[in-house]
């Protein structure tokens, strides 16, 4: 592969290493050859694109040049006709169709002008049919062999429809999901409370749709990019107050890329300046009309805060799993598969995973598989409400505990019954993590015990959780360290919360925040939660935390001595005191404290409350100069004593 390919394929797998990057190091190497096979197929696939785009220059040459052949079209062709018209699949027809704006089936009919500029870009010379053909050659073509598209059929039942919600930040995508799961899902027996677990089901109409929780395109590539294919139908959220905006083009855009069926969503819409028509307008530019504009997409204004519009939303979310009800197959009896949607460490229960199957049934009891890893045997499943289950059919989003070793988001994980062959997961229970803590000498490390800040770590997408895991757990010195103790993709959780309180430690967040009830729970438990979206002030906000844990450091000055030659006056609390400056100088200021000296110890201390001079008060007295001073009362002061003052401030200790 060559290197220019590599850079450019490396960070969609979530390997950040620019695009200078020389060298990578042993770590990233292994994780990169596990992702190998996935890798070459993505190269592969671009390559593959770029052949097509050489065959798309060569044809339209041909066409200028007059090479091209000739075809003859009649004024309406349905695509499948026009596909074996041009002896082409119909799978390649659609995609070129899609390429100038047009989102046909193989059914539909296109007319003569549509049908003529696909054929140019596809080599071919078009011509209308003339009163003089008798349309023969239509009846040739379409007895002509067609090749069908190669996707392969899925089988099996009905499954539900699998959901991701994308768009701009604050458009409303937590708020949404929030709504649907409040309105719809029928909290279980475990107290009501349904979970944030990375997924979950609704029931509308009596069918079940189930939505990833995550929201957010990031989670859908993470999850793409490790190979899972999760989602079926995409919910593209715009502010109707906003507008489509940087990240709606970027979703809409993996929304195209995956070929996933979509609608919009028009949130907001219960704000005084929402302009439903303004979304319509910026989305048509972009090539996504609205039905009401005589186009294609579903456009369903909603107020994800007062609920309007989640009804009809729900419903066309099922109207088009109706239009796609082919491929909304799965086989409960196949070999259970399922897609990693979430994963952490829990603190009593070990490993944790949401699961959303894919094919078959997940059971109580199945050893499951990652590659030829296994991760372990499923000794529990709860849904997203808390109640436990037995089995798991597709399109069930399970809370799997019981696991060895954790699989990462986007992990197919398989089910297998034959234990040969397999790898141990222990080496996975901790994902390794480099440990750059600076190592201290011996005998401090022994005399300071360390300090050390229990964090957990989330992180928007696989890739920066990572990069922040790896900066963070540099932060620090020999007596202070930050220790990584939980990481995660995705919002803030409420195990987040407990995990950092059983550890007297704090969550920090990348590009990812704390929702609502997070946040409370976090704040009920005082644990300090901090989300930034810049990974140099989230580095500094650690740095922070870690240096007020630092014990105070007292900074001495010794300032002079003096020798004691009168005591003129004592009550209870101080008394005056005469003497000679025998080294350096008496400083009067706030703190300074009296040290009486005998045999070269400090046998007891007092404090400095005024000095005089003369008859003067006075602000310093330096050596051989005689002086007069209140302190406070060093109960067995003598004449003849040696009083050392010396000055001690506090500082707080800063990392270097
Ligand atoms: P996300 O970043 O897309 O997940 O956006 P959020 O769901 O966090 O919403 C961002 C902000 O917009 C929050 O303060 C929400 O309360 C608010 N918000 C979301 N939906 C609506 C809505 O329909 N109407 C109004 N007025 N505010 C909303």
């Amino acid at each position: 592969m060559p290197p220019q390919d590599l850079y450019e394929i490396l960070p969609r797998f979530g390997f950040d290493i620019g695009r200078r990057a020389i060298k990578i190091d042993d770590r990233l190497a292994q994780q990169f050859l596990k992702k190998w096979p996935r890798i070459r197929r993505e190269w592969q696939r671009q390559q593959e694109k770029a052949r097509e785009e050489e065959e798309r220059k060569r044809r339209r040459l041909a066409v200028t040049e007059g090479t091209a052949k000739e075809v003859t079209l009649p004024a309406i062709i349905t695509v499948r006709d026009f596909a074996a018209m041009l002896h082409m699949p119909v799978s390649e027809v659609l995609q070129e169709l899609l390429r100038s704006g047009i989102l046909a089936n193989m059914n539909e009919p296109i007319d003569y002008a549509t049908a003529a500029i696909v054929s140019e870009d596809l080599g071919f010379r078009p011509s209308p049919v003339t009163a003089t053909d008798t349309g023969a050659e239509d009846v040739s073509a379409a007895a002509a062999p067609v090749e069908t598209a190669p996707i392969a059929a899925p089988s099996g039942l009905p499954r539900a429809p699998v959901v991701v919600v994308m768009g701009h930040v604050d458009h409303g995508k937590t708020l949404l999901l929030d709504r649907i799961r409040s309105t719809h899902v029928a909290a279980g027996e475990a107290g009501g409370i349904t979970q944030h677990i990375g997924a979950y089901q609704t029931m509308q109409q009596g069918k079940p749709i189930t939505f990833i929780d995550t929201p957010g395109h990031q989670a859908f590539t993470t999850m793409r990019s490790r190979g899972a294919r999760v989602a079926d139908i995409a919910v593209l959220v715009v502010a109707a107050d906003d507008g489509v905006q940087p990240q709606t083009k970027e979703a809409l855009k993996i929304i195209q890329a995956a070929k996933l069926p979509f609608l919009v969503a028009v949130n907001k819409i219960d704000k005084p300046d929402a302009n439903i028509e303004r979304v319509q307008q910026e989305l048509g530019a972009l090539g996504v009309t609205s039905e009401a504009w005589g186009g294609k997409t579903p456009f369903v204004p909603v107020s994800a805060k007062t609920g309007q519009g989640i009804e009809q939303l729900l419903e066309i979310i099922l109207l088009i799993a109706d239009v796609e009800r082919e491929r909304l197959l799965a086989d409960p009896d196949a070999s259970a598969e399922a897609a990693t949607v979430e994963s952490h460490v829990d603190k009593q229960e070990g490993p944790v995973a949401t699961l959303l199957v894919q094919s078959g049934t997940l059971r109580i009891g199945d050893l499951i598989v990652v590659g030829d890893m296994l991760i372990g045997k499923i000794r529990l499943m709860r849904d997203h409400t808390g109640e436990r289950l037995s089995a798991a059919p597709p399109s069930t989003p399970v809370r799997v505990l019981g696991l060895k070793a954790l699989p990462e988001v986007g992990d197919i994980v398989r089910v297998t019954t034959e234990r040969k062959g397999l790898t141990a997961a222990k080496r996975q229970v901790t994902r390794p993590a480099p440990v750059v803590v600076a190592q201290a000498p011996a005998e401090q490390e022994t005399t300071t015990p360390a300090v050390v800040l229990p964090i957990v770590v989330r992180a928007d997408v696989l890739g920066s959780l990572e990069a922040v895991c790896n900066e963070i757990e540099r932060i620090g010195s020999a007596s202070a360290r930050v220790k990584v103790i939980g990481r995660g993709l995705g919002n803030v959780t409420e195990n987040d919360v407990l995990q950092a309180e059983a550890a007297k430690g704090q969550i920090f967040g990348f590009n990812v925040r704390a929702l609502d009830a997070v946040a409370e729970l976090a704040r009920e438990k005082h644990i300090p939660v901090t989300s930034e979206k810049i990974i140099y002030d989230l580095l500094r906000k650690v740095r922070e935390a870690l240096e007020v844990l630092l014990p105070e450091e007292v900074i001495r000055e010794e300032l002079g001595t003096m020798h004691v030659l009168a005591l003129f006056r004592k009550e209870t609390k101080w008394q005056i005191v005469g003497g000679r400056v025998t080294a350096g100088k008496i400083v009067m200021e706030k703190g300074v404290k009296a040290e009486q000296i005998r045999g070269g110890d400090v046998v007891a201390v007092g404090r400095l409350l005024g000095l005089q001079a003369g008859k003067e008060d006075v602000r310093e007295v330096v050596e051989g100069q005689e002086c007069g001073m209140k302190m406070s009362g060093i109960e067995g002061l003598a004449v003849g004593d040696t009083l050392r003052f010396v000055k001690e401030e506090k500082r707080k200790k800063v990392l270097g």
